[in-house]
């Protein structure tokens, strides 16, 4: 017997219908890409995201149509997303740092039938478009005061191309399971995959998202997302905020230390979004300035390791709230969340630091697993590395077009190319890449573990780790560290503070110093540019064994 309750399908732009009739007059604030700050509000949104949809229709765009974004975080690039999936066709977000071969190889791969760009992202287009055929058309983010000459086709300031309709316009309904947006895997190996999110993941997503040991997210707040709508579905932080009907506070192109601080304290930001990278700018800043944050509570970190040093100086000198997340473009992307279960004692402060460097529980809709190289399952013991896998509502099953054949395994669990532990309390820990993991001596060292110690180090600003061929262990730890500005920590001091602190057998067998450490489009260590760097690099200790 089924359930006797209503249908209703879960479409992403019922969303934004909810956002203008509940929460209307809540602001959405962007720093613009031409300079000034721009204020509106979600009934605005709404109703210039109906026009988006009504324009794209009477540009031929239909069901299924794919629809690049290239674009920061801004009001339009808002209003674009909503309608584009007002009419069921797909937004597609290309990060603009990819390099231009990957750009083009994205979009002719998605079909893209149009794209919606900011002004500064022109130049870079004009010299891909002749290698897109499918781009009928070039929408510039800007009005027509701002709109740069362009080559590019059919090109027009996205102000008049809207005003050329009105709002009086009905949104597509679908089954919720019709594809809503779609972002390419960073293809650090091989080329970029296309991961689909539906309708139905989208708005499942980001309901598990506002949970209180999530994003934790109510009308009273405030949101930044700093991460970008490009980096794995913008964290879905573009539908959970109106969601949930807080302030929405959009960065723009500024993401350095001192324009986020100011839009924090300017804005009265509580909860803001980021990758490790852009707090460690922040965090300079203020330390350098001596500032302080007086409305922040809450801070998420994910896209790569949140070192221990950067969530203690959060939650100590800042009275910042850190939530750790792992989670990846394949799945939305939030697969694990670290919110200290009732099972700690709260007033251990130190082990608490500790359990929050792990990338924590998976919510619910998440299922995880950690196996062996035999594909058998690992105990939860805290201890045990082993192949990540993932199941669930916001998990993909296929790549777009097929690409790498069949992802799942026979139980529908996905392979996350990640190696972690689990404890007994459920909370994940990443350790390395599979790829990255160093192996000695048959053994697995992690490298995010050491890189996470080394960054601890007073006069460290950046570190990385990576395994290089050793005659006797076949691989050793090799750290790279770029040191803080005016600093010139010695190698010996940098061992020094890390002995003692990990396994004797863990030691990096030597630490070099550089200037620049290689990363990827969304901020990650770039570690085969890395290999590629040291790859003629002899140990001392490889000597000593030979
Ligand atoms: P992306 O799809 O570009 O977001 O990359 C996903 C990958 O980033 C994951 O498979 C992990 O390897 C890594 N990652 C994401 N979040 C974390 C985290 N909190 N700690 C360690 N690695 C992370």
């Amino acid at each position: 017997m089924l359930g006797l309750m209503q249908d209703w399908p879960l479409l992403c732009h019922g969303i934004i219908d909810h956002a203008a009739i509940q929460h209307g007059n809540r602001e959405v604030v962007t720093r613009s890409i031409e300079g000034p700050i721009h204020r509106t509000n979600y009934r605005d949104v709404r109703i210039r995201a109906l026009k988006v949809a009504k324009r794209l229709d009477r540009e031929g765009v239909k069901l299924g149509d794919r629809v690049a974004t290239l674009a920061w975080n801004t009001w339009r690039h808002l209003e674009t997303w909503y309608g584009i999936t007002g009419i069921g066709a797909i937004y597609h977000t290309i990060n603009p740092r990819l390099f231009p071969e990957q750009i083009s190889y994205i979009a002719n791969h998605a079909e893209d039938r149009l794209m919606f760009l900011d002004t500064t992202f022109v130049p870079l287009m004009e010299k891909l478009q002749d290698r897109l055929p499918t781009i009928q058309r070039y929408v510039i983010l800007t009005d027509a005061a701002h709109m740069p000459q362009t080559t590019l086709r059919n090109a027009v300031a996205y102000e008049d191309w809207i005003a050329e309709v009105d709002s009086d316009f009905a949104w597509a309904s679908f089954d919720e399971n019709t594809a809503c947006g779609m972002c390419y895997t960073s293809g650090t190996t091989g080329n970029p995959k296309g991961v689909v999110y539906s309708h139905r993941s989208n708005v499942l997503h980001s309901m598990m998202a506002l949970m209180p040991d999530a994003f934790d997210l109510s009308v009273q707040d405030t949101i930044m997302p700093v991460v970008p709508f490009f980096h794995a579905n913008g964290w879905t932080i573009a539908f959970s905020a109106p969601m949930a009907g807080c302030r929405l506070i959009l960065p723009g192109m500024k993401l350095d230390g001192a324009s986020i601080y100011e839009l924090l304290e300017g804005e009265r930001v509580t909860m803001t979004a980021a990758v490790p990278t852009i707090w460690l700018m922040l965090l300079n800043h203020m330390e350098t300035n001596n500032l302080k944050l007086s409305t922040l509570r809450r801070v998420l970190i994910g896209g790569s390791a949140c070192p221990r040093a950067m969530i203690e100086k959060f939650e100590k000198n800042y009275g910042v709230t850190v939530a750790h997340a792992w989670g990846m473009t394949e799945m939305n992307p939030i697969g694990s969340i670290c919110a200290i279960k009732p099972d700690y004692d709260a007033k251990d402060v130190e082990k608490i630091l500790d359990v929050k460097a792990k990338q924590g529980a998976a919510p619910f809709t998440v299922e995880m697993k950690i196996v062996d190289d035999a594909d058998k399952a690992l105990p939860w013991d805290g201890k045990k590395f082993g192949r990540l896998k993932v199941k669930g509502v916001a998990v993909a099953k296929a790549y777009f077009k097929g690409e790498g054949g069949e992802i799942l395994d026979e139980n529908g669990f996905f392979d996350t190319g990640d190696v972690a532990t689990i404890d007994p309390f459920g909370n994940l820990q990443i350790t390395d890449r599979s790829k990255d993991v160093i192996k000695s001596g048959g053994e697995w060292i992690s490298s995010i573990d050491l890189e996470n110690l080394a960054v601890g180090h007073p006069k460290v600003m950046e570190a990385a780790v990576i395994g290089i061929r050793h005659p006797k262990w076949d691989e050793r730890p090799l750290l790279i560290v770029i040191p803080k500005k005016g600093e010139s920590p010695t190698r010996e001091e940098i061992l020094g503070y890390m002995d003692g602190k990990i396994a004797k057998w863990w030691m990096p067998d030597d630490v070099v110093f550089v200037t620049e450490i290689p990363h990827t489009a969304t901020g990650k260590i770039l570690k085969t540019a890395l290999r590629d760097q040291f790859k003629d690099y002899t140990l001392p200790t490889a000597v000593a064994a030979e």
